[in-house]
């Protein structure tokens, strides 16, 4: 007997919380250690993580195409190298052992105890080795925020941006765990546009909401990923913070684009939500005008409904909710960002992280940054102790989160949180 593992129907014989991001019907992929133990895979369903190195030596996960070393691993690579086919059975099985209507796991109990370890007990780990990492520029009312604020409010757009799924190649070696503390970037500032440029810590300093996807392998150099083929190549989702330096990006973007105000840090949630999990979610995306071209044309739904929020936390103060949006508003959708970035041949590997761009919705209250929230310093957030921000301050907290829901299935990402201390 098969069950699908997204039917809304599905228990768990492990107690999953009301509200919990991580019912049965989700199972994202993780990296953790905990006290006692190495990083290794592990599996998130409610305020537990499976063990897959585990589950694999007790011979839970026969008949799949994996080997000790993809579990017993620092990242998820190994086994992504496995494809769609692989880590779909994968997610299927644990999804199986899981199921409260099966009792291979459950009936043994000394198993369980070495497969689930509480929430509480592990440290999460960076979950992907990211090879090359891309940021894209997707959302209509972000770019055009941005384009009525530094140039045009009438030409807002510019003329590529309707053909294009805009990009640019940002950097993996910045990339970082949620949790992980920043210190403020310092560069090339121009407060006085009659002066020279000076050097000083940012003072502009923004978080991007987004999410990003990561990839399998693709194909060789040369052969392209169409709209239809692209989930295939796609492995998960997480939340994705394209933290933004917005003084040093003013001064320095002409001619080439984002440089230094980018590539000081991105962070990112430690959970890998798969594309199967986020399947049933899928919804239309905003209609497309002018037609696109060709090889950006796709059949079906591709846009995903997943509620975004971001939340500003002051030092030993409480969490300001500043921004709700959704991933739905996104005007390309992945598939077209996958098929638009290896049209001209280029290849994408196993473990690359494609970036939304910065997610903003149409109302004031969803934009997904800073420099759109308080539109260019003009119009402070205040926030619930009674101060105003225009940008983050050093000691500020920024926490964001996502999540779907449908038929009664939540399915979530967690979050991804990080500090800004003062620059070093
Ligand atoms: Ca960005």
């Amino acid at each position: 007997m098969s069950v699908h593992p997204n039917n809304p129907a599905l228990k768990s014989w492990i107690e999953v919380p009301q509200n919990s991001d991580f019912p049965i019907q989700n199972l994202p992929f993780g990296i953790f250690k905990t006290a006692q133990s190495t990083e290794r895979v592990g599996i998130r369903i409610g305020d537990f993580v499976i063990d897959l190195k585990v589950l694999f030596v007790l011979g839970y996960l026969e008949n799949l195409p994996f080997e000790l070393s993809d579990f017993d691993n620092k990242y998820l690579n190994s086994l992504m190298e496995k494809g769609k086919k692989g880590t779909r059975d994968l997610r299927n099985r644990i999804s199986k052992l899981l199921d409260s209507n099966f009792t291979d796991l459950q009936k043994n109990e000394h198993h369980v105890g070495q497969v689930l370890i509480p929430i509480d007990q592990v440290t999460m780990c960076m979950p992907v080795k990211i090879g090359d990492y891309t940021d894209f520029y997707s959302s209509r009312e972000h770019a055009t925020n941005v384009g009525t604020m530094f140039r045009d409010p009438a030409n807002a757009l510019l003329p590529n941006w309707l053909w294009i799924p805009v990009g640019y190649h940002g950097r993996a070696s910045s990339v970082i765990l949620s949790g992980q503390d920043i210190h403020r970037p310092k560069g090339q500032i121009k407060p006085d546009p009659n002066a020279d440029p000076i050097f000083a810590p940012c003072r502009n300093l923004d978080f991007e909401l987004e999410t990003a996807f990561i990839t399998f392998d693709g194909k060789a150099l040369g052969d392209s990923i169409s709209t239809a083929e692209a989930e295939d190549y796609i492995f998960g989702m997480c939340l994705f913070n394209d933290w933004s330096a917005r003084d040093i990006q003013t001064w320095e973007y002409v001619p080439l684009g984002p440089f230094l105000a980018k590539n000081f840090a991105s962070s990112i949630s430690p959970w890998i939500v798969t594309m199967d999990a986020l399947e049933p979610f899928k919804c239309d995306g905003p209609e497309q005008e002018p037609k696109v071209l060709s090889y950006l044309e796709f059949e079906g739904q591709k846009s995903y409904d997943i509620n975004l929020s971001v939340n500003l936390q002051p030092e030993n103060g409480e969490e300001n909710l500043i921004c709700r949006s959704n991933l739905k508003y996104m005007y390309w959708n992945m598939s077209q960002q996958l098929a638009h970035h290896t049209v001209n041949g280029c290849n994408i590997k196993c473990g690359d992280l494609m970036g939304s761009g910065t997610i903003s919705g149409p109302t004031e209250d969803s934009y997904g940054s800073m420099l759109e929230l308080a539109w260019k310093g003009t119009k402070p957030l205040k926030l619930s102790d009674g101060t105003e921000r225009k940008f983050i301050q050093d000691n500020d907290t920024v926490i964001m989160r996502g999540y779907c829901e449908k038929d009664g299935v939540r399915v979530g990402f967690g979050e991804v949180k990080a500090k800004i201390l003062p620059a070093k």
